[in-house]
């Protein structure tokens, strides 16, 4: 029971602390420590596991969409217009 319920604290210590660890947010960082007993609990914690793996694929979903940006459609027709002149030339 006690083994359950720290296992319990861990995982929610863990938690808490995965979204910064994934971020490696430079104004938030983990200590070394943090790091090493977050690596080693999700290593031996399935639930856990399956949380990072699901923080990771979010993670990499936000990134992408940050790095990218909309999509302007005009640009879209601009660029489609100039295509049309380069492959079918002058009328
Ligand atoms: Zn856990």
């Amino acid at each position: 029971m006690t083994t359950a319920i720290r296992q319990m604290l861990t995982c929610h210590w863990t938690a808490r602390r995965i979204q910064r660890y994934l971020d490696a947010d430079p104004a938030a960082p983990l200590t070394p420590g943090e790091v090493t007993r977050l690596e080693q609990h999700v290593a031996t914690c399935e639930r856990c596991t399956e949380v990072m793996r699901e923080h990771r694929v979010l993670h990499r979903a936000l990134s992408l969409w940050s790095g990218q940006r909309p999509v302007d459609p005009d640009q879209v027709d601009r660029m489609r217009a100039v295509l049309d002149d380069l492959t079918e030339g002058p009328q």
